[in-house]
């Protein structure tokens, strides 16, 4: 057999390893951050009678311009966007890969703060981009000095920033974006593939967008609006901006299938949305939980928390699949990150993990002493 060694592969995708979060068939999955509430079935009948109209045209090309969807994109976003500031591909990692082959590729570089997304070093690897990386403060935060300092140190033709940051959930104040996109001479890509579950009234980077032509703002169906499946992420810039991404697509990159079911999704988007806080009230139950047992959760704007204090992640990992709980086992020492499901998903997850909680092996210990 054939082996990846074997073959006249690029020498810098040499021993890399490809994206690779386990894909297990478990009762409670809570390890990719998807809404784990099923869409409403209504919704479903009308992206069904949407896409059975789409299939009986099926053997033209789709609109290589997602007009309509750009439209409808444009009214859910607001503030005052207009179709020609929308972008959108098969899922926002397609969006952020168009980015990378538009304003990165050889002899360039992007810029990220880790912990973070393991998606923009692999896209940054594909398209050839070198991926610099600075680092978070201890609780995983990212102020304005720290990240206009990287920005300086490397000077990068992209920046990566990810708010709330996954996998940790930290959630990300404007005035670190506004810095830096002042100092970056290249492209500012915010991604929100969160946003939707941060506190209501946070602020989104939408509202930097105006008179920043290199700002962009990416965000995505397959979290809160429960479309993971479906591949839907987008993206809102400057018009400019945009047309240099249809440089780089496939042409027909969207098909006509997903436009056709991301447009029913969103006539739906209320309905869609509707489970938004439930599941924050979910992850913050987690949080409140998690510390309560010992364990030391990190700021989340989003719907998973990162944790602390626990000895042996992968141990925990194993312990939990075993009893049909999948999370999250990130290789950061000492941390498990785990997805707010729904009510009767988190409580499976809080009674498992309970087992493991640092306080219970401090009164135990206490105990031993007592005796
Ligand atoms: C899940 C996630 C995405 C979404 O990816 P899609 O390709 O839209 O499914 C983007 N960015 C971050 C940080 C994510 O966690």
């Amino acid at each position: 057999m054939t082996s990846l060694e074997d073959l006249p592969i690029r020498d810098d995708l040499r021993g890399r390893s490809p994206y690779g979060a386990p894909q297990k068939s478990v009762p409670v999955a809570l390890n990719v951050n998807e809404n784990t509430h099923p869409i409403p079935e209504d919704v479903a009948h009308d992206i069904v009678a949407r896409v059975a109209a789409a299939i009986l045209r099926l053997n033209r090309y789709p609109d290589r311009e997602f007009t309509e969807l750009r439209e409808a994109l444009a009214g859910y976003l607001g503030h005052g966007l207009t179709p020609e500031h929308i972008w959108a591909a098969n899922g926002s990692n397609e969006v952020l890969q168009h980015l990378l082959q538009a304003f990165g590729g050889p002899g360039r570089s992007a810029l990220g703060f880790e912990p973070t997304y393991s998606m923009y070093g692999l896209l940054a690897s594909g398209t050839g981009t070198r991926w610099v990386t600075a680092p978070r403060d201890d609780d995983f935060e990212l102020g304005p000095e720290a990240a206009v300092a990287a920005v300086l140190e490397h000077d990068p033709d992209l920046v990566l920033m990810c708010a709330p940051n996954n996998p940790t959930g930290t959630p990300l104040d404007l005035d670190t974006i506004r810095a830096v996109a002042d100092v970056a001479r290249g492209i500012v890509i915010v991604d929100e593939a969160y946003f939707e579950f941060a506190e209501p009234g946070t602020p989104s980077a939408l509202t930097l967008l105006e008179g920043r032509p290199r700002l962009v703002v990416s965000r995505t169906m397959s979290k809160a609006f429960a479309f993971a499946g479906a591949r839907v992420g987008y993206l809102a810039g400057d018009p400019a901006t945009i047309d240099a991404l249809r440089l780089v697509r496939l042409p027909y990159h969207l098909s006509a299938l997903t436009q056709a079911a991301a447009l029913g999704a969103l006539a739906h988007a209320d309905e869609m949305l509707a489970m938004v806080d439930e599941i924050r009230g979910q992850r913050v139950r987690l949080s409140a939980e998690l510390a309560r047992l010992g364990f030391a959760p990190y700021r989340s704007g989003s719907n998973f928390v990162l944790f602390g204090g626990v000895d042996d992640p992968h141990a925990v990992f194993e312990a939990l699949l075993a009893r049909g709980i999948l999370i999250r086992d990130l290789g950061i020492r000492g941390h498990l990150r785990v997805t707010a499901g729904t009510e009767a998903e988190t409580t499976a997850f809080l009674e498992a993990i309970a087992v493991f909680a640092p306080e219970r092996a401090a009164g135990a210990a206490e105990n031993r002493i007592d005796a």
